[in-house]
């Protein structure tokens, strides 16, 4: 444990043989559970239980897809899908001071990015109506990689944030990558990124949009994700 060369080098979240709760371990849907106290988090006063459930997963995630992204305070910045993850994103970039444009495919997810102060809010494969310095894909659509890719501006960087994505068409360098555009990826987060998002997140204050269901309505949660209902975080009351 915390000795492979990754965790070494203090790539902790490349690790070869990482263990996660809800996945090699019971817990992740559990009243009480034990972690290792290396591995836990302080949940700032700021958030109730329901606010706090997303920003342990999707708004950290955010976060560190926003490092990735590499944008310059009053940069602008683009954002391809708006669920859980981007919504807490936008209002992290516009807090540091980004001017955020928000291409998505459902009309509540762009009301919302209205809302929370996009500078611009179009449908999921629309230009938008200046070059971006940076894009995040949150959309696991690889289809969107080009799109994004063009819509940057010379040295901007896309990083996409999702743990999958289909398939990526063929790139044509001169219209996607010359002038030194870059794709990265984002895989999970470190505990630096946690502690650093948390007290982000309280500084701001981070509000996350949620919609809470019983423990027991887990599956109605899921079909209300997959087809487009939920806007914002779908978050399980575990406690009745
Ligand atoms: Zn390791």
């Amino acid at each position: 444990m915390r000795t492979c060369p990754y965790c070494r080098r203090g790539d902790e979240n490349l690790c070869s043989a990482p263990v996660f709760t809800g996945w090699h371990k019971d817990g992740g849907y559990a009243q009480q559970l034990t972690v290792s106290q290396d591995f836990a988090y302080l949940i700032p006063e700021a958030f109730s239980d329901a606010e706090a459930a997303p920003l342990l997963c999707s708004g950290i995630i955010g976060y560190r897809a926003l490092k990735r992204a590499n944008i310059a305070a009053g940069g602008r910045l683009g954002i391809y899908g708006f669920g859980s993850s981007a919504h807490l994103t936008a209002q992290m970039a516009m807090y540091q001071g980004a001017s955020v444009f928000v291409m998505t495919r459902s009309e509540e997810a762009r009301a919302l990015a209205r809302q929370l102060g996009a500078a611009y809010v179009g449908g999921a494969y629309d230009s938008p109506p200046v070059l971006l310095d940076a894009a995040i894909l949150f959309a696991p659509v690889g289809d969107l990689v080009p799109v994004a890719l063009q819509a940057l501006d010379r040295g901007g960087t896309l990083a996409i944030a999702g743990i999958h994505l289909s398939g990526i068409p063929a790139l044509d360098y001169n219209a996607h990558l010359f002038y030194e555009r870059q794709v990265r990826s984002v895989t999970a987060n470190t505990r630096a990124d946690g502690r650093e998002f948390l007290a982000l997140a309280s500084e701001i204050p981070l509000r996350p949009m949620t919609t809470v269901y019983p423990f027991d309505a887990a599956d109605v949660a899921l079909a209300d994700l997959a087809s487009d209902k939920i806007t914002g975080s779908a978050v399980l009351r575990v406690r009745p």
